[in-house]
Parts: structure tokens; C-alpha cells; sequence
């Protein structure tokens, strides 16, 4: 699904998965939860591109809805794979950076163990650790915006060059535009609202969050 003409949502996959494509290649951010790696080589397939095309692959974070079919999406492409070193380390253990099953009910906690053990991702040492402030040769250079609260060392990528955010969970959106995240499962919450807030002055027109929809002309739409 079309954002721009060099960036789209890719379908069916959940969380939100982004694919850049440019004449050097395809760059995703996010992968979505275990098993979507065909929807997202199906996708790729229906747009004329191959999977030997992917190059690189971003991770915002080490949550499983995020990285979930990192490993299936580099045996198929052979991608090169990058995230912060604390997510880093956390995926390297098929974990998360957080705990993650918070103050919830006994219903819920059973549900996310049984998930945990049924969808756990497969570990994977990245092959390249990212810095706040980092210029990937994406987009006419993607900058690599360190955005904790979420999880200890969330990435956010930013393109200057077409105002576009990819905020990972550090912002999530509904039909009435972008809010802060307020999980229950947030690792600081301080840092979090922090983490808008150096968000928002980045100029960004349009947001591409981890859960929800695209959010456009989102200039004033911050949740500062
Ligand atoms: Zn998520």
C-alpha cells in the first residue's frame, strides 16, 4: 500500500511493516510478527521486485511483533540487519529489552506467556549496531533518531528529505491522529513522553507509526 511512491505499508502485516524502494534497492523497517515473511515476499514479488533486493533491514525494537521474522527475512534475501546495541542484545536472546507482561490481569498474562511460546522469535545477532544521529544512505540519508521510553534504546528513523518519521511504538496513531505511547508495558514512561517531545521538532510531515494508521500533514498533530 502506497505512502509515497518510494515508500509503503506492507499489507497483512502486523506490526506495521514499511518498504522503501530505490533503484539500489529495497530497505525495510520492521519485519512484523513470526511467519509474515511471506506476506512481505509476496508483496515485494507483486510490486517486480525480488527478495535478493532487500538490503538492509531496521528494527525500531526487540518486541516480537517488530523483529518476529527477522531471521526469515534475511535467509531469504541475505539483507543486512541493524538495531541499537541494548535491542541488539535483547534479540540475540529471542527476548525482549523489557519485561513485558507489566501489571496485567491473570487472563491477559496467560495469553502472552502462551504467545511467548508459541511465536517466540528466533534469536539473531544483528549484523550492525546503530547511534543516535547516524546517517543511513536511505532516502536521501535516513537519520537515526534514538527515541527511548518504549523500550530502553528505541529507534525512530527520520528522512529529511521527504519530512518522513518512522516512529516505531514510541508514537502510535488511531483516526484522530498521533498519541504518546501509553503502554502498560512502557520501560520508562518519563523517557517516553521525552522521546515525543524531541520527536516533534523534528519537522516530519508525515508519520509512520508501528500501530496504526499513516498519519499525513501531521505538522500540529504531535502529542506534545
Ligand atoms: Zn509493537
Amino acid at each position: 500500500m502506497k505512502i509515497t511512491d518510494t515508500i509503503h505499508t506492507i499489507p497483512n502485516v502486523q506490526a506495521n511493516s514499511y518498504l522503501i524502494l530505490e533503484p539500489d534497492g529495497l530497505t525495510i523497517i520492521d519485519t512484523g510478527m513470526p511467519f509474515s515473511e511471506k506476506q512481505t515476499l509476496r508483496y515485494i514479488a507483486s510490486l517486480g521486485r525480488s527478495a535478493e533486493e532487500i538490503k538492509r533491514i531496521l528494527v525500531t525494537h526487540a518486541d516480537l511483533d517488530h523483529y518476529g521474522c527477522l531471521v526469515g527475512l534475511k535467509l531469504a534475501s541475505g539483507a543486512r540487519t541493524y538495531a541499537s546495541q541494548p535491542e541488539a542484545e535483547a534479540m540475540a536472546r529471542g527476548v525482549s529489552s523489557r519485561p513485558v507482561n507489566g501489571s496485567v490481569g491473570r487472563f491477559q498474562a496467560f495469553v502472552i506467556r502462551l504467545m511467548g511460546k508459541l511465536l517466540k522469535p528466533t534469536p539473531i545477532q544483528v549484523d550492525e549496531i546503530l547511534r543516535d544521529g547516524q546517517i543511513l544512505p536511505v532516502l536521501g540519508g535516513l537519520q537515526v533518531v534514538e527515541t527511548p521510553g518504549h523500550s530502553p534504546s528505541h529507534l525512530s528513523f527520520f528522512a529529511p528529505s521527504v519530512h518522513v518519521l518512522f516512529c516505531g511504538d514510541s508514537m502510535k496513531s488511531d483516526n484522530k491522529g498521533l498519541r504518546g505511547s501509553r503502554s502498560r508495558n512502557n520501560w520508562n514512561q518519563t523517557l517516553a513522553d521525552a522521546s515525543v517531545r524531541k520527536q516533534s521538532a523534528l519537522g516530519a510531515q508525515i508519520v509512520c507509526p508501528g500501530h496504526g494508521p499513516v498519519v499525513k500533514d501531521a505538522d500540529g498533530k504531535f502529542p506534545v
